[in-house]
């Protein structure tokens, strides 16, 4: 059974390369040490609209693992702007900084106006380099596919995501794309550590060097630099990026490990999510050298707050992605057999899955069946 992600330099090239969508951490992320007397100190934060809720599913689901966590739950988001005057403050930063650790619900952010993204500030100021969203066919999820699985391999620092924007005049506004050879070469070489960590064929990096010769350029010249260093192992291609969203809606299952700049790969991972069922079944990792944080590629999803209706896997496998963070490959492994046998029995799901499950009674089903799965110590 494939796995939606392991963590860590547990990375070692495997001999018979199964095809994984596996290892979460490829260049920078470590296993944290485990010792069975300690409890893993994770910071959660339950986010907005739908977060709580979602949160509160995945903490239970995690909890009934048997793997021993201490949650330190912050408040991030709307709900805190009146009493500190930030959607983020600097405790919230301070509690993933001395966790290493976060599990995140969605953060609404206000469009054209009000607060910055807390979500791309997180990723800037804890330097959260790759964002690392795995797109995988569920059975029981209705989707024009079966057999998708991708890897979507995301800078998260820079490109028009650097926030440079400025009014020229009243009328014309402009944003500033930002592209390192650093930052460049630093995703690429997550991309492929990954692929050799996780029995991945292919990487392909996805740009649009043909109209932004300078910026998309370099990311890909970076690209094709960090690529020679796996030449023999891993084979490396690159895709003009409207030409991939074409190929990927008409033959997803020709494409592995894709490694994007920012907000192609924002735009391409929610594409991927779409091929599989949609935003409520896609998790998330942000990975830097200091810190890791797990989060849902979905976000707040307003008007379904506080009705207990919204579907929590994509949570729930943000959370399996963390256990292979924390060094439990095999927990999470449970966890993602738990749910995907809860998916595809379809008795207890949630709207977007076709069912009329609440969020906690998905959550529930999902626990039950961990119960009657064997425990596996890892
Ligand atoms: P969204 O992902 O919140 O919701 C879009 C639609 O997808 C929803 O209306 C719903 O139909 C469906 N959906 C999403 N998650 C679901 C779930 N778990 N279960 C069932 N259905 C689900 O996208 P949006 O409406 O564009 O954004 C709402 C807010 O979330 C915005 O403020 C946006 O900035 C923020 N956002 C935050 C993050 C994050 O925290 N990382 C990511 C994306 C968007």
């Amino acid at each position: 059974m494939m796995s939606a992600g392991d963590v860590g330099p547990a990375m070692v090239p495997r001999a018979a390369p199964a095809r994984r969508s596996g290892t979460v951490g490829a260049v920078s992320c470590r296993a944290v040490p485990y010792n069975r007397c300690m409890a893993h100190r994770v910071t959660l934060i339950p986010g907005d609209g739908i977060g709580p809720e979602l949160a509160e599913a995945t903490r239970r689901v995690l909890d009934a693992t048997g793997v021993d966590f201490e949650w330190e739950v912050v408040d991030a988001g709307e709900a805190v702007m009146a009493e500190h005057g930030t959607p983020l403050p600097e405790h919230v930063l301070d509690s993933i900084r001395r966790n290493r650790t976060a599990l995140k619900g969605p953060i609404t952010t206000p469009v054209g106006k009000g607060f910055r993204s807390v979500n791309v500030t997180l990723r800037q100021v804890l330097g959260l380099y790759a964002n690392l969203r795995p797109a995988r066919s569920m059975a029981g999820v209705r989707s024009r596919f079966d057999d998708v699985d991708l890897i979507i391999v995301r800078e998260n620092t820079e490109d028009l995501y650097a926030g440079i924007e400025h009014m020229v005049g009243r009328d014309a506004a402009e944003s500033i794309k930002i592209i390192t050879r650093e930052a460049s070469e630093r995703i690429a070489r997550f991309a492929f550590e990954y692929a050799v960590a996780n029995g991945r064929r292919t990487v392909t990096a996805v740009h649009k060097a043909n109209i932004m010769k300078l910026s998309d350029g370099l990311f890909l010249e970076s690209c094709r630099t960090v690529a020679a260093d796996y030449a023999g192992r891993i084979e490396f291609e690159d895709r003009i990026v409207d030409n991939m969203c074409m190929q990927l809606v008409q033959k997803p299952e020709l494409y592995d490990v894709l490694v994007l700049p920012n907000l192609y790969g924002d735009i391409v991972s929610d594409l991927a999510a779409g091929l599989v069922g949609g935003l409520g079944v896609a998790p998330g990792a942000n990975i830097g050298t200091d810190a890791a944080v797990f989060e849902p590629v979905h976000g707040s999803a307003p008007k379904y707050a506080g009705q207990n209706k919204a579907n929590p896997t994509a949570l729930i496998l943000s959370g399996a992605l963390m256990l292979r963070h924390l060094g439990h490959p095999d927990v999470a492994e449970r966890v993602e057999m738990a749910l995907r046998h809860v998916v595809a029995e379809g008795r207890t799901v949630t709207y977007d899955l076709g069912g009329s499950a609440g969020t906690s009674q998905f959550a529930d089903a999902v626990i039950e069946r961990l119960a009657a799965a064997p425990a596996v110590a890892s």
